[in-house]
């Protein structure tokens, strides 16, 4: 994906295609058939006839960008522009299926290491041109499609490179455009792993990660990606910082975590030193089910606060195992849980959380269902494809909030995005990230489109934004604010919050040349 010339639309106006492609199980194409009112959607716009205005940066810019990048790395056709314009949300899909790329980047540069960053930087600083940094071109909340009318895209793809690895201290330094893949054979080839593996994982990138303070479906074994962070390497207008100098320090503030979900506005990560693990010789997973999510949700809680702790350990509520058994011949009725284990010996573990999954009235349901789980834990963009393909919406939303909270908000989201797609929709729900004092959850909401798909999922998308703040939950659990969750974000920090951010980004980019009208209110 963003390739220059590389004129198909994976990655672009659909997360995958060929052998990876999914089609929708008979009876789910049934049900949906029945639930919403779905026509065929109109036919996709080839990458190569989307139309996007000639470049329209002056001969100075470019060529101050060419001599300090090399000519080859300043990219200005209008494929490279058009796979640069945004994000992969549902919303950006459905623009590039329409042939629509409402803010591509002037041109697309490809630094090869950091100075070459700060170069950039500085140029843009002086000719007043804004910089958005690009990584895997996964973000689901408007990251990559600033308020500047001109702006240059920087892809971090030629940093891919294992800078080093430490494995006494077991750390390793990989550069930012590493692609999570490429980061995990390069960590395999020294026997580790770092445990990061989000939905994203084929495309997302290392700096993305860190970026956005990215989570993965292992979080409750591996930790977040921000806790996976030790030092980071940032390249700011104002020059070069370093953070992270030892596995802990009461040195001051923490100045990693300014950085770590900085998105863009205050630097460009250009690489990334986390905390490593030996590649686990086991792994095993299993299926449980509990008569109510209310039920399922006394285990989890139990497991993330007294133990033992699953690696992967995920509920899904009533409409999401209904739905998951569509096509199974399942239909047990009750709630889902997957658990996974990774280590050298697994087997006490598994045993001992199996003791107090059944003490909480789980059900066994086998490895089967487990490894099933394991074996799709990619598929949902593939079926988002599909669905988009057989004229269905489809869309996520998430959030996390404290063990006492999280019934309420589960309640009062799932009745806001039913509330604001009164027709028909289908809202799907799951634990997937846990933690001793609370857990995310994160939503799936199939409906039919509409006439305008786009602005109907930005209304139900306000109410559950809405239900979330009102509820007491957070904005974002691991997407990240962007330019979508901005308003909220900004009401969750406070104005004095938002006043300090505010003059961070001032100090350290005083052009304002930096992701502008991302994450920063
Ligand atoms: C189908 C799908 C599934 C997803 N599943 C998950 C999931 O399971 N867990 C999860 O956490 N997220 C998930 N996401 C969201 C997304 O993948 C994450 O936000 C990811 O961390 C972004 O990485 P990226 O390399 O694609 O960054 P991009 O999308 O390229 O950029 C994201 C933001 O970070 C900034 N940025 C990127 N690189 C740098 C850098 N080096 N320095 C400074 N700023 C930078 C960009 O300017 C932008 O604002 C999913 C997204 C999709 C489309």
């Amino acid at each position: 994906m963003n390739l220059e010339g590389e004129a198909s639309t994976v990655g672009w106006a659909r997360w995958g295609a060929g052998t990876n492609a999914k089609t929708l199980p008979d009876t789910a194409s049934t049900l949906l058939a029945q639930v919403l009112d779905l026509a065929p959607p109109p036919p996709v716009v080839p990458l190569a006839e989307v139309a996007v205005a000639d470049c329209a940066l002056d001969g100075a810019v470019l060529g101050a960008l060419r001599r300090a990048l090399g000519p080859d790395n300043v990219l200005t056709t209008r494929v490279a522009r058009a796979r640069h314009g945004s994000g992969m949300s549902t919303p950006d899909l459905l623009r590039h299926r329409q042939g629509r790329v409402p803010a591509a980047p002037q041109a697309v540069l490809r630094p090869g290491d950091h100075a070459e960053v700060l170069s950039i930087l500085d140029i843009c600083s002086r000719f007043g041109v804004a910089v958005v940094p690009f990584g895997g071109g996964t973000s689901v909340v408007g990251g990559l499609t600033p308020s500047a009318t001109r702006h240059v895209a920087v892809d971090l793809g030629r940093l891919n490179g294992l800078v080093a690895v430490d494995p006494l201290s077991r750390t390793a330094t990989l550069q930012a455009g590493l692609r999570a893949p490429r980061a995990a054979e390069l960590l395999a080839e020294h026997g580790f792993t770092m445990g990061h593996v989000p939905q994203s994982y084929e495309y997302a990138t290392i700096g993305g990660f860190a970026a956005t303070r990215s989570s993965g479906q292992a979080s409750a074994g591996y930790g977040r990606f921000d806790d996976m962070v030790t030092a980071l390497t940032i390249a700011t207008p104002r020059g070069t910082i370093r953070t992270g100098r030892a596995p802990a320090s009461a040195a001051g503030p923490d100045l990693r975590h300014l950085f770590l979900g900085s998105e863009g506005t205050l630097g460009v990560i250009t690489d990334v030193t986390v905390r490593i693990r030996p590649l686990p010789a086991r792994s095993h997973y299993e299926g449980w089910r509990f008569a109510s999510f209310a039920d399922g949700l006394h285990a989890v809680r139990s497991l993330a606060q007294d133990g033992p702790r699953p690696t992967v350990l995920r509920l899904s509520d009533e409409a999401e195992t209904m739905i998951g058994a569509t096509g199974s011949g399942r239909s047990d009725g009750g709630c889902q849980l997957i658990a996974g284990y990774e280590g050298a010996d697994v087997r006490p573990t598994v045993e001992a959380a199996a003791a107090v999954l059944a003490a909480h009235g789980g059900v066994p349901l086998g490895e089967e269902s487990g490894r099933q789980w394991a074996r799709h834990r990619f598929d949902a963009p593939y079926l988002r494809d599909a669905l988009l393909d057989a004229g269905a919406f489809a869309e996520t939303v998430e959030t996390a909030a404290y063990w006492s909270a999280l019934p309420e908000v589960h309640d009062r989201v799932r009745q806001a995005i039913l509330g604001a797609l009164p027709d028909a929709a289908l809202v799907l729900a799951h634990v997937s990230h846990v933690y001793e004092t609370g857990a995310s959850l994160y939503f799936t909401v199939i409906c039919s489109p509409g006439s305008d798909p786009i602005e109907r999922w930005r209304r139900a998308k306000a109410a559950a934004s809405d239900a979330i703040a009102a509820a007491g939950a957070t904005i974002s659990h691991h997407h990240g604010v962007g330019t979508d969750h901005r308003a909220w974000y900004a009401a969750e920090i406070g104005d004095v919050a938002v006043d300090l951010l505010r003059a961070v980004k001032q100090q350290l980019d005083p052009a304002g040349i930096l992701n502008p009208g991302i994450l920063v209110p």
